[in-house]
């Protein structure tokens, strides 16, 4: 009878030949690339990540780089990126990661720190520093689902998953035998027809002997997505200046830029951006001009944006905005949301 890691004995030659070449994999691994390339892939393709990667990489090429900066221009290298809470947290976690003389080298230790999930804590804990600890991420979760045929929906294999990676570790190459694992959930044993001819795995794996290997991990019943309106006033200065907010803690899109906005409750979305102005100062806007809508599809829920415009009476901007010019805006950090309602509120994004 083979055990859970005899099963996995073919990974780490199989990952020595198929391994992708990726920037962040380059000799001698560095622990600050590591984390910063975890923390970009986290719901993001290799491919989209690649070119923010570099580009960040050239901004602040060390750890101490980055925990000099302002908010401002690490969440602009961020923009368009998705879920900037990611960005925000990078940044607050270097400034403490540099104040204390460098990142962490335990699992335990870098979950102090803002934005160290026990998935990120393991991965630079692994690769970066050779600690003995494993981790799941989807990949990880869906390729022992199918390998040790684990029941329950994903979200219960990936807890089963946690439950049995430390004993599938190999002594000392756990770094290696966890990227292997997420590799192998990337390209080989992908969600939909997986490749089980060209899988190490395949003479054990319990999925594929069974002859329905996309069966695991079990389906998730879909939840009912709750749907938010938001009405967003673009108001225009004569210079084509547009007045942008930086959105508070603890709202979606949190520290980035973007046009004032309000929830629409009721059906009345002019008088909910008339209500946007009013909470920023701006008081009295007559004319607000429909000009469009914009969609989005967050984690969790759909956000409809109505947008409108209007010509600003005032050129000072009220405390908190400011007024940002069409050929400033490539240098603002903005969600990719804001950016595709400006250019359907008719401002002209260079870039
Ligand atoms: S044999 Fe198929 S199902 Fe099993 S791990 Fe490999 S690719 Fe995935």
């Amino acid at each position: 009878m083979r055990t859970p890691s005899t099963l996995f004995a073919p990974l780490l030659s199989w990952f020595a030949r198929a391994r992708r070449d990726l920037p962040w994999r380059e000799a001698p691994r560095d622990p600050y690339r590591v984390w910063l390339s975890e923390v970009m892939l986290q719901q993001t393709r290799v491919d989209v990540v690649v070119p923010y990667y570099l580009r960040f990489l050239r901004r602040f090429p060390t750890l101490a780089s980055l925990a000099q900066a302002g908010e401002d221009e690490v969440l602009a290298l961020w923009s368009g990126l998705g879920y900037y809470a990611r960005g925000r947290n990078l940044h607050r976690a270097a400034r403490a990661a540099a104040a204390a003389g460098g990142l962490p080298r335990t699992a335990a230790a870098l979950r102090e720190l803002p934005g160290f999930g026990p998935y990120t804590a393991a991965a630079v804990a692994s690769l970066a520093f050779g600690e003995q600890v494993p981790l799941v991420d989807g990949n990880v979760a869906r390729v022992l689902a199918r390998v040790l045929r684990l029941r329950g929906d994903a979200g219960e294999a990936r807890e089963r998953a946690w439950r049995i990676a430390p004993g599938l570790l190999p002594r000392g190459r756990a770094g290696e035998f966890n990227e292997a694992l997420m590799e192998l959930g990337a390209t080989v044993c992908t969600p939909r027809t997986p490749r089980c001819g060209e899988c190490p795995l395949s003479p054990g794996c319990g999925a594929h002997r069974q002859g329905e290997p996309e069966a695991f991990p079990g389906r998730t019943r879909a939840k009912a997505r709750p749907l938010l309106i938001w009405a967003a006033p673009a108001l225009l200065r004569r210079d084509g200046a547009v007045l942008l907010r930086r959105r508070g803690d603890g709202e979606l899109f949190a520290g980035l830029w973007d046009l004032p906005s309000a929830e629409v409750c009721g059906d009345d979305a002019a008088a909910a951006a008339r209500a946007a102005l009013d909470a920023c100062g701006v008081f009295g806007q007559p004319h607000l001009e429909p000009c469009g809508e914009v969609r989005q599809v967050l984690t969790h829920r759909d956000l409809r944006v109505l947008l409108f415009r209007a010509r600003a009476r005032r050129a000072a901007a009220p405390a908190g905005l400011r007024w940002a010019l069409p050929a400033d805006l490539a240098s603002v950090g903005l969600s990719s949301l804001a950016r595709k309602c400006l250019r359907a509120a008719g401002v002209v994004i260079p870039g």
